[in-house]
Order: C-alpha cells, then sequence, then structure tokens
C-alpha cells in the first residue's frame, strides 16, 4: 500500500462502492471459510467489473497463489491474477512509476492507535493440517533493528499498541541469530517512546520461546497476555497433527507460564473433527477447556485442505455436522468459564484503550484483549474519550464475552 502511495497512486482500504482505477484483493486461502469470504468479494468485484463499474481487477494473495489456474478458469473478469509475491507483478501490469519507499514504511489498514506487526515470514513446522509452509515457504526473520525501526515509524503516527504476528512466531531469530531472540525483540521495542502495549499473537507450544516469559512479568509494556493454539491436547490426535508436542508437555508448559507471568491471559485456539478424533479423544479435549480454563478460546471445526500431509494421508472420517456439533460443545464449556472471569471483574478499576466511539458509548478493550478476536469493553458516553486514549474505568456490568463500564477520569490505575 505504501508503494502504491509512493508511485502518486490514491490508496483506499476496504474501499466500499465502485469506480476505482484498480481493484486488488488480498485473499486468504488458508482453510475452507477463508476461501469462501475471499471469493465472496472477488464475485461482487468481478460483477462490478462486468458493469464497466470499475478499473482493472487484481487477485493477489494465498488463494491465488494455491488456486491461480482455477480463478483464471473460473473469474475471466480478473484482469492479473498473482500470487504471494505479487508487488512485482502489480507494478508491472499497472504500470506504477517510481516506487521507492523505505521497507519499513507503512499504509495503516487498521484504526490509527494499533498496527499489526509482522516479525518473520513462513514457517518450517510440519503440522499435518495446514498449507501454510507450502504457500508461504521457509521461515524468514526480520531483523531486529528493521522491525523497530518499523514500530517506530508507526508510533511516530499515532500507534500506540504494538501486535506482533508470524506464522511461527516461537522461531523467530533462529534462522537470521542462530537463537531464539523473542525476548530482545520485545525488550527493544519496549523502548520506543509512545508505544504503550506490545501484544504476542501465536506462539507455537513445541520449542516455545521462554525467554519471554521473563519480559512479561517485569516489562510494563509488554502485555500479559498471550496466544498460543494448541489445536488439541489428546496424545492420539497431536501425534496425528505432527505438532511436535504431547500433552504433558503440555500441561507442564502452560503451568511453567502462569506461574512465571502471574496475571498472564491466555488464549488457545483448539481444532474439534480431525481425522480419527474418536469420542474418547473428544471428552478430553473437554475435561481440558474445563480444567485449563483459558480466559480467551477460539474453537475451529477442522477443514480437510487439499495438498496437506492429512489430505494425502488421513480420511476426513469425521461428517462436518459432527465436527462443528463438538466445536459447539467446547464453546459452551467456554462460554460458562468466560463469564465467570468477566464477573470476577465488576467493581474492578481497569485500564483500557478507546477503540471507537458509537453514538450512545465507546467501546475500549483491556490489555488482556487482541482485537477482532476478544472482548470489549462498552463503556457510558460521559466526558470526552478518543480512539487511542488509555483511560481507567469502573467495571459496573459483564456479559459472557463483554464487560460494561464507566470512565473513572484517571489515567493510570492506582498500586
Ligand atoms: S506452526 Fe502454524 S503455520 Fe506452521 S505448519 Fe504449524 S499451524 Fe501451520
Amino acid at each position: 500500500m505504501a508503494k502504491f502511495a509512493a508511485a502518486g497512486w490514491e490508496v483506499v482500504f476496504d474501499a466500499p462502492g465502485t469506480g476505482y482505477d484498480a481493484v486488488i484483493i488480498n485473499t486468504c486461502g488458508f482453510i475452507h471459510d477463508a476461501s469462501q469470504e475471499s471469493i465472496n468479494i472477488i464475485l461482487e468485484y468481478a460483477e462490478a467489473r462486468k458493469r464497466g463499474e470499475t478499473g482493472k481487477l487484481c487477485i493477489t494473495g494465498c488463494l491465488s497463489e494455491r488456486y491461480k489456474e482455477e480463478l483464471i478458469r473460473e473469474i475471466p473478469e480478473a484482469d492479473i491474477i498473482l500470487g504471494c509475491d505479487a508487488f512485482d507483478g502489480l507494478r508491472r501490469e499497472l504500470n506504477l512509476s517510481a516506487t521507492f519507499c523505505a521497507p519499513e514504511k507503512r499504509l495503516l489498514s487498521t484504526p490509527s492507535h494499533y498496527a499489526y506487526l509482522k516479525i518473520s515470514e513462513g514457517c518450517d513446522r510440519k503440522c499435518s493440517f495446514c498449507i501454510i509452509p507450502a504457500i508461504r515457504g521457509k521461515h524468514i526473520s526480520r531483523p531486529v533493528e528493521s522491525l523497530v525501526s518499523e514500530a517506530r515509524m508507526l508510533a511516530g503516527k499515532g500507534v500506540r499498541e504494538l501486535i506482533l504476528v508470524a506464522q511461527d512466531l516461537s522461531s523467530y531469530g533462529t534462522d537470521l541469530y542462530g537463537r531464539i531472540i523473542l525476548g530482545e525483540l520485545l525488550e527493544q521495542l519496549s523502548e520506543i517512546t509512545n508505544i504503550e502495549w506490545i501484544r504476542v499473537h501465536y506462539a507455537f507450544p513445541a520449542g516455545f520461546p521462554e525467554d519471554i516469559l521473563k519480559v512479561m512479568a517485569g516489562n510494563q509494556k509488554v502485555c500479559r497476555y498471550l496466544d498460543i493454539p494448541l489445536q488439541h491436547i489428546s496424545d492420539n490426535v497431536l501425534k496425528r497433527m505432527r505438532r511436535g508436542i504431547n500433552r504433558k508437555k503440555t500441561l507442564e508448559l502452560i503451568d511453567r507460564i502462569r506461574n512465571r507471568v502471574p496475571g498472564i491471559v491466555l488464549r488457545t485456539t483448539l481444532l474439534t473433527g480431525y481425522p480419527g478424533e474418536t469420542q474418547r479423544d473428544f471428552d478430553e479435549l473437554k475435561d481440558f477447556v474445563s480444567n485449563a480454563r483459558f480466559e480467551r478460546l477460539g474453537v475451529f471445526p477442522y477443514s480437510h485442505e487439499e495438498g496437506t500431509w492429512a489430505f494425502d494421508n488421513l480420511n476426513d472420517d469425521i461428517p462436518d455436522k459432527e465436527k462443528e456439533r463438538r466445536a459447539a460443545e467446547i464453546m459452551e464449556v467456554q462460554q460458562e468459564i468466560s463469564a465467570g472471569f468477566n464477573r470476577q471483574m465488576i467493581g474492578k478499576e481497569i485500564r483500557v484503550i478507546i477503540d471507537s466511539e458509537e453514538d450512545d458509548h465507546f467501546t475500549g478493550r483491556t490489555e488482556y484483549d487482541s482485537p477482532e478476536v476478544d472482548n470489549e469493553v462498552f463503556i457510558d458516553k460521559t466526558g470526552n474519550l478518543s480512539a487511542g486514549a488509555f483511560t481507567n474505568v469502573l467495571v459496573t456490568g459483564a456479559g459472557e464475552f463483554d464487560l460494561y463500564a464507566r470512565a473513572t477520569g484517571r489515567k493510570k490505575t492506582p498500586p
């Protein structure tokens, strides 16, 4: 986006309506639902292109990397179909003039007070259900200096919260520096003025970067929040998923994280209906969810993806309805757990960042919640607050997945 802007184009993200010189749809092809969402958007713009209401239709990203031939055949309205590394192709096809801009330059597609920082690309792991290594290639870390420089630039533009993402964040640094240096990266990012929160997503459990625990426990800017996708707990399933970790090691890791970072909030994601998941495996998963009491949790029915090890070697033997039923059952357990955690917050004063202002309330988030996926705090509309501001609120009510609060006017949480 920044390169297009450098070439003199006006770039609009997630733009409604028609009348553009070019529409670039950057697709996701990770699992069936994501592919379907991409296809729906492509079809919407293909219609507009057919009616002559918009300029060149360009499709890029993972879905077109995976299914280029099929898209060429099925979407004749598309002018340009490229894969993941699409920029040079777009530059040629759209006749972009000078496009030099520093690699750290960004145009944000998020609200201006938070930004995702992608610290590496690709993945060397071999999870049986995952197509990402085939699409994105080998794990390549970005140098610390480049990330710090990008984060500084973002802070200068008003970003207050950095959300670290990667396909395999736990391996950050191994290819470039010969060891995992995620903790050091967090320390360096936390020195940037005006960055107040740094959040870690997608930490793979096998080979977990334990150095980050000390930083999380001791550094005020690093959120005591960790997204650690576990996928399952039964040894039978974990083994067939080729996750490189078993039940015992997973439980020990969770204990270690909670002991070393008191008050940490854990988020995980799980899969139901993986090939061969027996009722017993599923019951084990459900018990695990009840006992481990993750503060945040998402669950997805397994999607049998062409090109994965599981697709080539295992039978997708559980009907979709059953996969969904199992996912719903897990979510029912989690609903109770989440409601319990939220009830405990009533009467407490907490610090939030304001995400948006609605007609009758402000919407905010705590240090323990990531945008889009976690809980929100709905705050009475009294006083002057604006997006990106940090403020203290008193929690007055709780739902299953959200909190209700009023502002106290204080900026800092009392010790
Ligand atoms: S670590 Fe994540 S991206 Fe890599 S193979 Fe496993 S699930 Fe896929």
